[in-house]
């Protein structure tokens, strides 16, 4: 096995992952990186980071993704586009396997991010793709002069009303309460939208469609439990993300929701194992925040590779 067992494998690909890179390739630990089929993560999927200090006129997600890579490739990160299918944490070096194939390391970063929820109502299944959709950059265009319905109140579901203005004749924004989770600017920047309208104490209780696709939503007060019908071709669910562990196949330990949780910084239950970004942050979730912990995991990665003497 000798030569075969890297140093550190980072698993996943968005700013937590590339910046562990960054660092862990700066600090020459050789590191390999499976960024999986859709590198980037959820960034690929944003269309403008104005918060991301260094931006003054902000800058689209798959730009900042694909600059980040480059910056960490330049110092010798080894990017592999495949996702992991599992890993063996049981014995040392770590096991992961990739479509098939295996590979080793004395240290795994993992960095796989999060994934959005759907809401799971009656009829949702079948209209997936078909008018409804979780990411309004990856669908918007589909929906040209045609109203849509986007559904949450938080900043995802701000930007995904405003981003779709662009296409849509009109946006109805559906929250299930009158109390908002977004920021105020990203609210106001909704809510002053001539194309926006909000509708509060609304959610959908089942999808309506027909033949050619969605044709819109029965929605229920959940004060009363009164139903109101709403027209619409496109649907855009923006209720939040769940993390991505279940390639870890519980190896690693996670709260009740799935987040994998630090022990020791930003070490895992598992020693040589360490997380970063969305798949661990319950609270803050921002690029910015994620390339921080990413920096984090890399450092404490590289401490622990030197303090367990595999370098
Ligand atoms: P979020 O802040 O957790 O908001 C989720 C929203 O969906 C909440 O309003 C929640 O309602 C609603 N919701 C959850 N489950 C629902 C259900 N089953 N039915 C109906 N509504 C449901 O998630 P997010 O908007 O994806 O944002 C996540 C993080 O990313 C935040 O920290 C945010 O600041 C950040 N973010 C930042 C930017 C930016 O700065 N450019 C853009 C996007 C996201 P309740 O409030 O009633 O629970």
């Amino acid at each position: 096995m000798g030569e075969d067992v890297r140093n550190v494998i980072i698993i996943g690909s968005g700013p937590a992952g590339y910046t562990a890179g960054l660092y862990t390739a700066r600090a020459m630990l050789n590191p390999l990186m499976f960024a999986g089929y859709m590198s980037g993560g959820q960034l690929m999927l944003t269309s403008d980071i104005e918060n991301f200090p260094g931006y003054p006129e902000g800058i689209g997600g798959p730009e900042m993704m694909m600059d980040l890579r480059a910056q960490a490739e330049r110092f010798g990160l080894e990017v592999q586009d495949r996702n992991v299918g599992s890993v063996d944490f049981s014995s040392r070096p770590f096991k992961v396997e990739t479509e098939g194939e295996e590979f080793f390391a004395h240290a795994i970063i993992i960095c796989t991010g999060a994934e959005a929820i759907w809401l799971g109502a009656e009829g949702e299944e079948e209209q997936k793709g078909r008018g409804i959709s979780t990411c309004a950059t990856c669908d918007g265009a589909f929906f040209r002069d045609e109203e849509i319905i986007v559904i949450g109140g938080g900043d995802s579901a701000m930007e995904e009303a405003t981003f779709l203005t662009r296409f849509a004749s009109k946006v109805t924004l559906l929250h299930r309460r009158d109390v908002f989770r977004a920021s105020k600017v990203m609210h106001d920047r909704a809510a002053n939208h001539p194309k926006i309208e909000i509708q509060t104490f609304r959610q959908v209780k089942k999808w309506l469609s027909d033949e050619k696709g969605l044709t819109g939503a029965i929605l229920e007060d959940p004060r009363d439990g009164t139903e109101h019908e709403i027209s619409c071709t496109g649907a855009f669910i923006a209720i939040g993300h769940k993390p991505i562990t279940e390639f870890l196949g519980g190896q690693v330990e996670t709260d009740g929701e799935g987040y994998l949780i630090h022990r020791e910084h930003s070490m895992t239950n598992v020693p040589g194992v360490f997380a970063a970004g969305d798949v661990v942050d319950t609270r803050y979730k921002q690029a910015i925040t994620a390339a921080g912990l990413g920096c984090q995991a890399a450092i404490d990665a590289e401490r622990w590779l030197e303090e367990n003497h595999h370098q």
